[in-house]
């Protein structure tokens, strides 16, 4: 099912699940275990990763066949078009309709660190384009697009952001997940600035639980995101007084009081990066549950 139309059905807050997959295949079973753990949190729809640098768009398609079919995930797949060209692009969504797959996460995605790209012969310069492209030449699919709560690292100013998000959604994307933010503040303000300019889709806020003082740092270099000093400080503290364990517990609970927030003060759903882990989602589902932010299961 389209997901636009399943939010448009939906009177309620809800929870969406993203995975990354597995690079090596030994690793797949204990992965989908854990995805199917997370049947649980009832999200209304997963998403799954796309790799950039070629070596895992395969094991894409593979997992979110298994995601949709066997485990019974309305499945939201993330497609990149930087060094792409038209033929894979159908090659990839013909692949994804045989398999009944019908949304997809339309990106421009990053060419591998270190290596200054040559844009000047390619067939898709931004997401945009990916989005124009799919919308006519394979008009069954829904195109979901991301936006930034602060300015993409690349993006010459807030503003000419803000515009081309709205041009991708101009060009017929029908909802929007957010990367990950810390500080609420930043998704409610970019709501307002893309309402203010006749954007109306729902707009997803990407919440990350921070499991690790590393992969936090790891994260945040790549991705470019606000951390507000005081939840760093906050961290590093549990860090000193209880370490890794208490980093984990900290930044669950962070999570959760965000997701809190978000939802109550009027989010469609949060859109939760797993990292391939179930605790710490289930966790902040059930949490999110017993104080009303969620409904409860039926
Ligand atoms: C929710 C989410 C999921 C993601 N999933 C993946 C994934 O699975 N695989 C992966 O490799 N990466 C993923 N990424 C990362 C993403 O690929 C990078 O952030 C990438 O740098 C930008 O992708 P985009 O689709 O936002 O690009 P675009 O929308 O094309 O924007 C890229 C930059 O170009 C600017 N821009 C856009 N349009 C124009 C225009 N017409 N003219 C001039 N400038 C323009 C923008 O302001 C921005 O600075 C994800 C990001 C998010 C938020």
């Amino acid at each position: 099912m389209k997901i636009s139309n399943k939010l448009k059905s939906r009177q309620q807050p809800f929870c969406s699940l993203e995975f990354f997959p597995p690079r090596e295949r030994e690793q797949w079973p204990a992965f989908f275990d854990i995805a199917g753990r997370l049947r649980a949190a009832a999200p209304e729809f997963v998403s799954i990763t796309y790799g950039a640098g070629g070596s895992t768009q395969d094991n894409t398609l593979e997992v979110a066949r298994h995601l949709h079919s066997e485990l019974g995930f309305e499945t939201l797949v993330h497609l990149t078009c930087v060094k792409s060209s038209r033929e894979k692009i159908d090659a990839f969504l013909n692949s994804l309709a045989d398999a009944g797959i019908e949304n997809i996460l339309a990106l421009r995605g990053d060419p591998p660190r270190g290596e200054s790209y040559d844009w000047s012969g390619a067939e898709f310069r931004y997401a945009g384009d990916l989005v124009r492209y799919v919308r006519d030449k394979h008009p069954n699919f829904e195109v979901g697009v991301a936006a930034y709560p602060y300015p993409h690292p690349e993006s010459g100013s807030f503003q000419s952001d803000r515009r081309y998000t709205q041009q991708k959604i101009q060009a017929g994307a029908s909802f929007v997940i957010t990367q990950l933010m810390f500080d609420v503040r930043e998704y409610f303000d970019l709501v307002e600035r893309l309402n203010s300019l006749g954007i109306m889709v729902p707009i997803i806020p990407g919440v990350l639980p921070v499991l690790s003082l590393e992969s936090l740092r790891r994260t945040l270099s790549m991705c470019g995101a606000n951390m507000p000093g005081k939840l760093y400080f906050q961290l590093e503290e549990a860090h000193n007084q209880g370490g890794p364990e208490a980093v984990k517990e900290a930044g669950t609970r962070f999570a959760v009081e965000q997701c809190r927030k978000l939802l109550e003060w009027g989010a469609p759903g949060v859109h939760l990066y797993t990292l391939n882990r179930a605790e710490t989602c289930l966790r902040i589902v059930d949490e999110l549950r017993a104080c009303g932010a969620l409904p409860k299961p039926e």
